[in-house]
């Protein structure tokens, strides 16, 4: 147009320039407002993606003016890492396409930008020349972005963690709204209430637990949601057996909950106070062991619902029920007086082998083949035993617990077990030990008792001493008043023996011999003394050898010494007697051995003057002065034989000898011999034993002995019956018993003495002759020789003499 002058040009068309160029004016105005004003970035580039054109805000954000930038290609200011996506992009702006991408970008200064560029084709004439973007600074969004990224990670993260710490512990942690309503549960949860997590999350709490079973539960939880507090108990929710300690604490919208299964704190705890209640009940002396061992199995059946148990004693190697509360009848009844052995079921062997022995099948198990039909009838799958072992290591009973089912023990189980069975141990073998101490302690007081004697006991390190009532029954002291020491107890012993008896102990404790005895005077409360025999008994500690105890016992022989002492002083006076009466025994022996000697000679005158004066006057004066001359006579002759029989008597006296070994049956042939004439005239049937002995004696006093017993045996007959007499000998321990035995007229009883006396005779001269010195010979040689001779008769039935002489 620039050829054509405008006046030239009609007036019509140059309206139509004019009108062109104002809106190619407008148009460019638009555009550059577009461009230049654009708040966002704004550049175009050629297709070598040289700047043709950039705006003032991209020139403040690439920090770099508009002229420089003008020379300048795009690819001068991308982040080397984002040159070829951004080239890409571009080459599809080329062919047409709008695009629109990020990319990093370094400022002329070196600052990093992070822009959003959208890319866009610029058409002249439908042929694309140029590449048009509008630029976007997306730093801070991206730094935005990335935070938020960041921290939804760090979110995400600490919820795994939450979660991974929640069912990592093991507590079991759930979470309810204000609804009751489960919002999270970890698997410890799941497994207590035996259910998978998605049943659980938004159920209601009473859906899942039985709260008939848990009022606890309920009521503090209300309490903590309601207090909005903490809140911390222990319960047993019996549905699942457990025990459980529930922590509660309040949230923004419910109730966050930490629960733990202290089933096995519980069982210790129970366990705990169960052996602690059944060894209470052992104490006390009043009950049996069987109450604790009751007690003790009844609890562990209660604290391990399973266990079926039972107590078996093992006696003579066979068993007999105990105590098993659960076990039917039938069942140990069946099972009473089976014998202990290899495969007797798990209690025969236990006892047998003295080790546990776990039976988890009793159908597969060897042991069990003999009684596994009579188990599995009952419905026994399982049984464990272990024995219980005395001091001497041999099995005295069997604890055993049968299942239901077959099993082998928990931890926890055979702990339990275990230890119910080492207490039962303990208590049965600690009741015997008590029962043993009671008895001979009971003994003892009896004996104490019975004795009654008075019983100390010294502790040598305390010095003091313990005393039984016998201080009070012997000595007559109230408790109250006695002090219980070493010094009180000698303090009381008489001043005269008591350095003798402090002398004794302190000797005695240096001994090894550990018993000793004395006698001494001991102060009464009255006042008065009492002799006392103390014996004692010095205990030494075991591992010293030292001593530290003595134990006494004083017997009060008060009554022992009085009598002692009168029967010194009556010995002694006896002793005098007995001499003075050996005095004038031999004076009187001697008198009669000399007057019946020296009487003989005026006899012997007499005599014989008598008899003159009979010759001479006999019949010769009158009748009476014969009888006097015959009286004189027989009186001078009775006189003679009197004096005789003295001299006799008084001849037994001289000492004898009795080494002489005397034959017996020799005497008694003798005796016999001398007799014959006597024995045929009365006819008399004499039996003699042939067991005489030889023994030591003086033998014309034995001849002497016989003679006068045959002779009296043949002289008191019955009137015409012949007697029979029998002699007789007896061996004894220290002597030999003779006897001489008639069927005459007998001895009343009351003269059993009187007979032995001289000159003591039972009847008249005229019924039996005789001067009554026979019977006190024989006496006084028997007991010369240290023997003795009595008389048993029955009047008309007839008499036995007897009379002894000791062997040696
Ligand atoms: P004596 O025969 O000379 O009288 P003894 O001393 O031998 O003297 O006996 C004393 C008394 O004992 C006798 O008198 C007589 O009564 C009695 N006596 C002795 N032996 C017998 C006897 N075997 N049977 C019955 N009485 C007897």
């Amino acid at each position: 147009m620039k050829g054509l002058p405008i006046q030239n040009i009609p007036e019509n068309i140059l309206k139509y320039y004019q009108k062109l160029e104002d809106e190619y004016n407008r148009n460019l105005q638009v555009y550059q407002s577009l461009f230049y004003q654009n708040p966002e970035g704004v550049f175009s580039l050629d297709l070598d993606g040289k700047f043709t054109g950039a705006n003032e805000t991209i020139a403040t954000r690439s920090e770099c003016d508009q002229a420089t930038l003008l020379k300048m290609s795009f690819s001068d200011f991308v982040q080397p890492d984002y040159l070829s996506r951004a080239l890409a992009h571009f080459e599809e702006a080329k062919k047409g396409k709008i695009e629109r991408f990020e990319l990093k970008t370094i400022t002329a200064k070196g600052n990093v930008l992070d822009i959003s560029v959208k890319s866009m084709p610029i058409y002249v004439d439908n042929a694309i020349v140029g590449i048009y973007c509008i630029v976007t600074n997306i730093t801070n969004k991206l730094k935005k972005d990335k935070e938020i990224k960041e921290a939804i990670e760090n979110l995400e993260k600490a919820n795994i963690e939450k979660n991974n710490i929640l069912e990592s512990i093991t507590e079991g942690f759930f979470a309810i709204d204000s609804n009751w309503k489960f919002l999270y549960c970890n698997k410890v949860v799941e497994r207590i209430l035996r259910m998978e997590h998605k049943k659980i999350i938004g159920q209601y709490f009473w859906d899942l637990i039985d709260m008939g079973n848990a009022p606890m539960l309920l009521e503090e939880f209300r309490k903590a949601l309601a207090q909005k507090t903490r809140v911390n108990f222990e319960m047993y929710y019996k549905p699942f057996n457990m025990w459980l300690e529930v922590t509660a604490y309040p949230t923004d919208n419910g109730l966050s909950s930490i629960i733990k299964v202290i089933n096995e704190e519980k069982r210790i705890e129970q366990l705990f106070t169960l052996e602690k209640e059944a060894l209470e009940l052992n104490a006390s002396i009043d009950n049996t062991a069987d109450t604790a061992i009751e007690y003790l199995i009844e609890g562990l059946q209660k604290i391990h619902p399973d266990m079926i148990c039972s107590l078996l004693h093992v006696k003579n190697g066979l068993l007999h029920n105990w105590h098993a509360p659960d076990i039917p009848a039938d069942y140990l009844q069946l099972i009473e007086g089976t014998p202990i052995g290899i495969n007797q079921g798990s209690c025969g062997t236990s006892a047998y082998l003295k080790e546990r022995v776990i039976v988890d099948d009793i159908e597969n198990n060897i042991l069990w083949d003999k009684y596994k039909n009579l188990a599995l009838r009952f419905g026994f799958k399982a049984c464990w035993s272990i024995p219980l072992l005395d001091k001497g290591k041999s099995a005295f009973a069997t604890f055993s617990t049968y299942f239901k089912t077959t099993r082998i023990p928990t931890g926890p189980e055979m702990n339990s077990f275990e230890r119910i069975g080492d207490l039962l141990t303990t208590i049965i073998i600690n009741k015997k030990a008590e029962q043993e101490i009671l008895l001979s302690k009971e003994r003892y007081d009896i004996v104490a008792k019975a004795t009654n004697d008075a019983i100390w006991d010294c502790d040598l390190k305390t010095r003091s001493v313990i005393w039984n009532n016998g201080i009070s029954s012997i000595f007559g002291y109230n408790p109250s008043e006695v002090a219980y020491t070493t010094e009180w107890a000698l303090r009381h012993i008489h001043i005269e023996d008591r350095r003798r008896v402090i002398d004794k102990i302190t000797f005695q404790l240096q001994q090894k011999e550990n018993t000793f005895s004395d006698e001494f005077r001991c102060l009464c409360a009255d006042g008065s003394y009492k002799y006392v025999q103390n014996k004692a008994f010095v205990m030494n500690d075991p591992k010293t050898g030292k001593a530290i105890r003595i134990i006494g016992a004083l017997q009060d022989v008060t009554i022992q010494k009085q009598t002692e002492l009168k029967l010194l002083e009556l010995n002694e006076a006896l002793k005098l007697r007995a001499d003075q009466l050996a005095v004038s025994n031999t004076e009187l022996e001697r008198f009669a051995y000399v007057a019946s000697h020296d009487l003989q000679e005026p006899l012997r005158t007499i005599t014989s003057f008598l008899q003159l004066f009979k010759k001479k006057y006999a019949g010769k004066i009158d009748e009476t002065a014969d009888n006097y001359i015959t009286f004189a006579v027989e009186g001078a002759d009775r006189m003679k034989q009197l004096i005789m029989d003295m001299l006799e008597y008084s001849r037994v006296n001289t000492q004898l000898k009795l080494n002489e070994e005397v034959d017996m049956h020799q005497v008694v042939r003798e005796v016999l011999f001398n007799f014959s004439g006597k024995i045929k005239l009365s006819g008399a049937v004499i039996d003699v034993a042939d067991n005489l002995p030889i023994i030591h004696a003086v033998k014309t006093q034995m001849m002497q002995i016989f003679q006068n017993l045959i002779s009296n045996a043949i002289k008191y007959q019955k009137v015409a019956v012949p007697p029979h007499i029998v002699i007789d000998a007896i061996e004894k321990e220290q002597e030999w018993e003779f006897s001489v035995k008639d069927d005459g007229i007998g001895i009343d009883p009351k003269f059993f003495d009187k007979i032995f006396v001289i000159f003591q005779r039972l009847h008249s001269k005229t019924q039996y002759a005789g001067t009554g010195i026979g019977l006190a010979i024989c006496k006084k040689i028997v007991e010369k020789h240290r023997g003795r001779l009595w008389v048993t008769s029955i009047p008309q039935e007839g008499s036995t003499f007897y009379f002894t002489i000791p062997k040696k």
